[in-house]
């Protein structure tokens, strides 16, 4: 998944990105709400991860605003501040959950876990589709009940689609999903997952569209 992170601590902001990438996600990192906002006008992201403490703009006006602006992207607040007051204030200004810090890192990524499934509607965090399981919790996919090892980037492309069964996905859709700011792309790079993904899965699974992306085979 593609994440923003708004931290102004450098410390904690270096150690956050690290994790949610060793999670396997994406991660674009703002110091402030200004950045922040900039951001997410430019680029399709599934959470912010939001400390409230900010230079400027503060995290709970931030998402007061985006709120008031009907952006409905799930929100994480994460904040030193332990008053219940703020904690209150945050939730009832639309933020799905929050974190006082310091906390456990494996906490922060089953609380995004859950908020993603919440807001997806789904009971459970398995996607399932003929003989393909995928389960993104765990970073697990079988076929045929069989497990099947991935790199990050092909499971998320892979989630991508199995996200949306009858949906055609394009490549810079995928890219968009898959790489950060930072990240240098080759031009290719999708197709070289695609390619991988076949080799692991068989080819049928992923079927490509000429000159609209990829969707998924039908089920089998
Ligand atoms: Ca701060």
């Amino acid at each position: 998944m593609r994440l923003l992170l708004v931290e102004d601590d450098e410390m904690i902001g270096r150690a956050l990105r690290r994790g949610l990438q060793q999670e396997g996600h994406s991660v674009d990192w703002t110091r402030d709400a200004n950045a922040a906002q900039a951001a997410l006008a430019l680029a399709p992201y599934e959470l912010v991860l939001l400390d409230l403490g900010l230079p400027g703009q503060d995290g709970l006006a931030f998402l007061a605003e985006l709120r008031r602006g009907k952006n409905p992207i799930p929100v994480i607040i994460s904040t030193a501040r332990d008053a219940l007051a703020d904690r209150i204030r945050g939730l009832d200004l639309g933020a799905d959950d929050y974190l006082v810090k310091p906390f456990d890192f494996d906490e922060l990524a089953a609380r995004i876990r859950a908020v993603l499934r919440r807001r997806a509607g789904q009971t459970s965090n398995r996607l399932e589709h003929g003989t393909l399981a995928l389960d993104p919790s765990t970073h697990e996919v079988w076929l045929d009940a069989r497990a099947i090892a991935l790199s990050s980037r092909e499971f998320a492309i892979l989630q991508t689609l199995m996200e949306r069964p009858a949906a055609i996905i394009s490549r810079a859709k995928l890219e968009d999903r898959l790489y950060g700011w930072d990240e240098e792309i080759a031009s290719n790079a999708v197709e070289v997952h695609v390619h991988n993904l076949r080799r692991k899965l068989g080819d049928q699974h992923i079927v490509t569209v000429r000159g609209m992306g990829y969707r998924l085979g039908a089920e089998r």
